[in-house]
C-alpha cells in the first residue's frame, strides 16, 4: 500500500492521533467483516477501499482538485448532488460513524447531542480525517437542532453554505426548497467557477439516477428467501456509496447485484435456512457504525433491509430527467428529494407508511426500530412507528444506542430475546 504519510501531513491531519484511528479501524474490520463466511466474491472491492479508507479516495480527490475540480463535504441525504456534479464538482458524504471522533466534539458541543454530530465535529476540528480535510466547502442543512448549531461551529473553520430546509411537505414548502435548490446551484457554480446548463445537469441527473438504480438492484436481491449478502455487507456498499465516485459506484453495484442475482439462482445463501429476517429502522449508521448489523448477525438473526438515510431513504425514487430547463429540472430535483421521509418533518405518516411496505416487500419477521442517543426526533417517533408496526401485526423491538462499545452486551441480550419470540 502507498505510503500516504505525506499527504495526511500536507493536509495539516494531526498524525499522532491518526496513528491511533488506524490501528484500531482494521482489526474491527477483521472482528466483523473479514470472519464472515461465504461472502460474495465482488465484495473484495469494498474491502479494498476499507484497507485504504483514507488513501485512496482522498488521493482521488487531491488530484482532482490539482486539476482545478472542488470538492463540496454533504451530512444529508436531502442536499441534490446532481447540483454539485452538474457544475463538475464532486461531492463527498462526512457523517462521522466513530467513537474515536466523539470526544474531540464534545470540547465545543454538550455531551447531550447525538454522537453522529459529535464524530463529524470531532472528525473537522480533532484533524483526524482526511476527507474533512480536503473538503472545499461544506453543504450543511437545517434538518435538526443539533447540526444547525454544529454549522455555526464547523463555519468558524471551513467554508459553509447552508440549506434551509422546510418542516413540512405542503406545495408552499415545495416551493421553498426549489428556491434553496437554486441558492444551493448559484453557490456551487461560484465555487467551482463553471455554469450550470440544462445539459449538465441532465447528464448529472442521468448519472445519481444510474448509482440509485444500481443500489436498489443489491437491495431487489435481498428480498429473495435464498438471502445472497449479509446485512454488514450491504450496509457497507451503501456507507462506501457517499463518497465514492458516483459512476465507479454504480459499477461496482451492478456488478456486486450480477453475483447475487447468480447467487440466488443457485440456492446460494449467507444464512442457514429459517434464519429470522430483520428489518432495521431508524437513524443512519455513517461509516465505521456496523453495531447494530453486527449484534444482529452474531445473534441468529439476519438483516434484509434498512429504512434508514444508509439504506433505502438513499436510494429510492429516481428524478425525472425529462425536463429542458433548469427551473423545471429543480422542480424535479425538490420533487424527488422532498419524497424522503426523515423524522425532522411534521407529520410524517409517509416514513411510518413505508416501514410498513418494505416489511412487506423484504418479508420480514421483525422490525428493530433504532436511534441514535440524544437524537429526540428518531427517539419520539419511536412511539408511531411501534404502534403502526404492532398494529400490521409485525413484531417490533425498539432499541437505543451510542457509538461505544459499552452497551454492547445488554443490546445483544434483547436482540437474542426478540430473535427467540419470533420463534
Ligand atoms: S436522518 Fe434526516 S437529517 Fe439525518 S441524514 Fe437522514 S434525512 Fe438527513
Ligand atoms: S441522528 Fe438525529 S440528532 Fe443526530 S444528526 Fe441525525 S437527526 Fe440529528
Amino acid at each position: 500500500m502507498a505510503d500516504r504519510r505525506p499527504m495526511w501531513e500536507n493536509l495539516g491531519m494531526d498524525l499522532e492521533a491518526h496513528d491511533q484511528l488506524c490501528a484500531v479501524l482494521p482489526v474491527a474490520f477483521g472482528d466483523i467483516y473479514l470472519s464472515q463466511e461465504n461472502r460474495p466474491e465482488n465484495m473484495a472491492f469494498y474491502d479494498m477501499v476499507v484497507a485504504d479508507i483514507h488513501g485512496i479516495r482522498p488521493q482521488e480527490l487531491l488530484d482532482a482538485q490539482a486539476d482545478g475540480r472542488k470538492v463540496f463535504g454533504t451530512f444529508c441525504v436531502y442536499v441534490p448532488d446532481e447540483v454539485i456534479i452538474a457544475a463538475d464538482g464532486i461531492v463527498t458524504g462526512l457523517c462521522g460513524g466513530s467513537q474515536f471522533w466523539v470526544p474531540e466534539g464534545e470540547k465545543v458541543l454538550p455531551k447531550s447531542m447525538c454522537p453522529l454530530i459529535k464524530a463529524s465535529v470531532g472528525a473537522r476540528l480533532g484533524r483526524t480525517c482526511p476527507y474533512f480535510r480536503v473538503a472545499d466547502m461544506y453543504i450543511g442543512e437545517t434538518t435538526c437542532d443539533g447540526k444547525k448549531k454544529a454549522w455555526e461551529i464547523l463555519g468558524e473553520d471551513v467554508p459553509m453554505h447552508v440549506m434551509d430546509m422546510p418542516q413540512m411537505k405542503r406545495p408552499r414548502d415545495h416551493e421553498k426548497w426549489v428556491g434553496e435548490i437554486e441558492d444551493l446551484a448559484g453557490v456551487v457554480e461560484e465555487t467551482t467557477g463553471n455554469e450550470i446548463t440544462p445539459e449538465s445537469l441532465s447528464e448529472a441527473i442521468r448519472i445519481v439516477n444510474e448509482k440509485r438504480r444500481a443500489l436498489s438492484r443489491i437491495y431487489e436481491a435481498r428480498k429473495s428467501k435464498t438471502i445472497p449478502i449479509s446485512g454488514k455487507d450491504a450496509l457497507l456498499v451503501v456507507q462506501i456509496a457517499f463518497f465514492d465516485d458516483p459512476e465507479r459506484c454504480a459499477q461496482m453495484a451492478d456488478k456486486l447485484a450480477d453475483e447475487l442475482e447468480q447467487r440466488i439462482a443457485d440456492g446460494v445463501s449467507v444464512f442457514p435456512e429459517g434464519t429470522k429476517r430483520i428489518m432495521i429502522t431508524g437513524t443512519p449508521m455513517a461509516i465505521p457504525n456496523w453495531k447494530m448489523h453486527h449484534l444482529v448477525e452474531t445473534s441468529g438473526g439476519a438483516v434484509v433491509c434498512e429504512e434508514s438515510c444508509t439504506g433505502t431513504r438513499y436510494f429510492e425514487h429516481q428524478v425525472d430527467n425529462s425536463a429542458d430547463t433548469l427551473p423545471e429540472q429543480y422542480k424535479a430535483l425538490a420533487d424527488r428529494y422532498l419524497n424522503i421521509n426523515c423524522a425532522c418533518f411534521t407529520p410524517n405518516e409517509t416514513r411510518i407508511e413505508d416501514i410498513i411496505r418494505l416489511a412487506k416487500e423484504y418479508d420480514v419477521d421483525g422490525v428493530i426500530d433504532v436511534h441514535l442517543k440524544f437524537c429526540t426526533l428518531y427517539d419520539t417517533e419511536s412511539e408511531s412507528v411501534q404502534d403502526a408496526l404492532k398494529k400490521a401485526g409485525i413484531p417490533v423491538l425498539a432499541l437505543e444506542t451510542d457509538y461505544d462499545d459499552s452497551d454492547a452486551e445488554q443490546l445483544r441480550t434483547r436482540i437474542e430475546a426478540f430473535l427467540e419470540v419470533l420463534d
